[in-house]
């Protein structure tokens, strides 16, 4: 069997309501989709979603990408050689971790529809279900609060509530959703790098000394300031959890070595797709460091590739925010595991078990 054909296209999802963090604010889900075609019928999808602000990865870039670099390089390749084509997908080129990941995803993907089996089996997985969080954009406390009412309605028992904008704001945030949601539902806060670290400690303590009761904080501190992090980790009751210093498996490796987070949120945008994010995982094993798994605002093909990851992996992947689903208002793709509220079931179809993607839902430009 061999790769014949990249086709590479958009798909354009509306969001339910507005998604807004202390980074940005989006409408729609915007994402470039690929296929990998084979001369024996069968295809691998993989999806990128263009998130300058925390990848650098814009659509441009991520489209330029898969057609300058990472086409001509995959195609003539036999899809059985998975672990040598994902090889040569990291190494192609610096950076571009979105256009990685649709391409290794699709790698995946066609790996196990060559093979006959899902890939979460591949992996020697045997969870099938497991549970999201949803994520509440950060607004006027007032809003939050009912945003978070909502959606404990819609069924969900853990929240990842976005704050950082206009931290002066950020403890009745808090205290205005804890009012709401009543003391059994996990609140878990993301502040997406927009403290600094003796301010992050201040704002923790304040809201443990109202009693609160936060999970965990994600990414208090600006990336690049692992001291800042460390500082916090070391100083809050709130366990710290990295994500926009946690790209590749090396930054993990150097979060690990240094202590300077208590959980790591793997994501496959960042680390460019299944292939590092197994090593993350791994690397987060031995030192005994559980993960969150987590996603951009994407469709259904890449964040059913997290999911593979998160079935194969419970055991160290303790934490799912894999919500990006659930914040679309349609599906347009077909196959791939059943999101029904926090409950998130993998396919046992073969690969990644994406079918295709509903006619007149993907505008192809190869
Ligand atoms: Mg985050």
């Amino acid at each position: 069997m061999k790769i014949t054909d990249l086709r590479m296209g958009r798909i354009s999802v509306p969001l339910r309501v507005p998604f807004k963090t202390a980074l940005r604010r989006v409408d729609s889900v915007e994402d470039t989709v690929i296929e990998l075609v084979t001369d024996e019928g069968i295809s691998g999808f993989g999806e990128a979603p263009p998130t300058a602000v925390i990848t650098g990865d814009t659509r441009g870039a991520i489209e330029g990408a898969i057609t300058e670099v990472l086409r001509p390089l995959l195609i003539g390749r036999d899809p059985l050689a998975r672990e040598e084509n994902c090889a040569l997908v990291q190494k192609a080129l610096v950076h571009n971790g979105s256009a990685k990941a649709a391409c290794d995803m699709a790698l995946w993907d066609l790996h196990g529809k060559a093979l006959g089996q899902p890939v979460y089996r591949m992996l020697g997985g045997s969870v099938r279900t497991i549970e999201t969080d949803l994520t509440i954009s950060v607004n006027p406390p007032e809003e939050m609060a009912r945003d978070a009412r909502d959606a404990v309605e819609r069924g969900y028992d853990t929240l990842k509530i976005k704050v950082g904008i206009d931290p002066s704001l950020d403890v009745a945030r808090l205290s205005a959703v804890r009012d709401a949601v009543g003391p059994e539902i996990r609140l878990r806060i993301d502040a997406n790098q927009a403290w600094r670290p003796r301010e992050a400690v201040h704002i923790l303590n304040e809201m443990q000394a109202k009693g609160l009761g936060l999970e965990l904080v994600e990414q208090p501190v600006p990336a690049q300031d692992l001291d800042g992090l460390a500082y916090v980790t070391q100083n809050s009751d709130v366990p710290v959890l990295a994500d926009e210093s946690v790209f590749s498996p090396a930054d993990a490796m150097t979060i690990l070595q240094r202590h300077a987070a208590d959980l790591i949120n793997i994501k496959l945008m960042k680390c460019g797709g299944l292939t590092n994010a197994l090593r993350i995982a791994s690397a987060c094993e031995i030192y005994g460091v559980e993960c969150m798994l987590g996603c951009m605002l994407e469709a259904k093909i890449s964040v059913n590739a997290a999911v593979h990851l998160a079935c194969a992996r419970s055991g160290i992947i303790t934490r799912i925010d894999l919500d990006g689903p659930a914040l679309c208002s349609e599906d347009p793709i077909l196959g791939g595991a059943v999101f029904e509220g926090k409950r998130i079931t993998v396919s046992d179809a073969s690969g990644l078990g994406i079918a295709g993607i509903a006619a007149g839902k993907i505008t192809y430009l190869s």
